[in-house]
Parts: structure tokens; sequence; C-alpha cells
């Protein structure tokens, strides 16, 4: 499911870049998501107004369950939210959506902040990119955050996967993965 629904997002991604987008939010939509929800994906993003996961990777509503703060990093209320939407509403992917330019990386990176939220952004000591570093180490953070997404993530139940979104090229490239079930290429 998780294999199938990446897929999906990749699909998606491919066709936003080519200008092909087919994602349609019509009144019959929703009527039939006043009726209940299930995304079939759920996302870690950054607050940045450049990467709206919707767009991004064409889906329509009722399709990703959002969560965002600057520098896409796991908070305690961001691993709540995402209980929610793994327990409740069933869904089997996390995506944890970094992006190219993001301010809070250079930020962490500039400043080395000791408290607050831009201390939560990871940055690499070496010459690692950081924005995917940032990103991958949200995987390990999250689950951290979570016993509960932790133990879906072992059962099998629950995949995350970290990626990087270029604002350039409007491409999601996949950094990281809690198995290797790649929807690539
Ligand atoms: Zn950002």
């Amino acid at each position: 499911m998780a294999h199938d629904a990446l897929q999906e997002l990749m699909d998606g991604n491919l066709r936003f870049r080519e200008g092909r987008a087919t994602a349609v939010n019509d009144a019959t939509l929703r009527q039939e998501l006043a009726g209940g929800q299930s995304p079939i994906a759920s996302v870690i993003r950054c607050a940045d107004s450049r990467v709206a996961p919707e767009i991004v990777f064409d889906q329509p509503l009722g399709s990703l369950f959002v969560c965002g703060v600057a520098g896409n990093v796991p908070t305690p209320e961001i691993a709540q939210s995402l209980e929610y939407a793994v327990g409740t509403l069933g869904c089997g992917l996390i995506v944890i959506m970094g992006h190219t330019y993001c301010g809070a990386v250079a930020h962490a990176i500039a400043h080395e902040p000791t408290e607050g939220l831009f201390s939560m952004v990871n940055i690499p000591y070496d010459e690692e990119d950081a924005h995917a570093f940032n990103a991958e180490q949200g995987i390990p953070k999250l689950m951290g955050l979570s016993p509960m997404i932790e133990a879906k993530v072992m059962s099998g139940e629950l995949q995350i996967v970290a990626g990087v979104y270029d604002i350039e090229s409007g491409e999601f490239e996949l950094v990281a993965q809690t198995r290797l079930e790649t929807a690539t290429e």
C-alpha cells in the first residue's frame, strides 16, 4: 500500500513538472469528502510558500494529510498529528519533504541556534547536502518522538520516506526510506 502511494506521489510529481497536472477539486469530490477522509500519504512540509505538497505531487483534496513547520522538522505536535493520520485514518506512508533554498536550514547553518525551532534543524558537520541531511534525519527523529509510529514502521505497516524538493526543477528526489520499496525511476 505504501509502495503504491509513493508511486502515485512520484507519478504526480512528474505530471506537475511536465505541466500535465490532473488533480480536480470539484463539487462532487467535496461532497464525497464530507463523508470522511482516507489520505494516501502524510507529509511533513516546510512552511515555505514555494513547496505546497498538493501542487507538487498533483494531488486533490483528501489525498494528503499535511503537517507544516519551518524547516520540516518533526516536533511533538507534528508527531501527535501524524499518530492520528496513521492510527485513526490508516495512513501507511509518511513523507518528510525537505526542499532546496530552505531559509530555516540556511538560518541554522549560519547561526547554529541552541534553542527554539531552528535548533531542531539538523545540519551536517561535513560537506554533505544540508537539505538532504535535514530531511533524512527527520526519520529517526520522528520515530524517537512517537513509539507508536516507530512500532508501525517496525511491523511493516508504515513506511517513512525523506526527500528533497528542488524549487527550480520541480523535482522531488527521495534521499532515504525506512524500507527498500523504491518507487522512483
Ligand atoms: Zn524551508
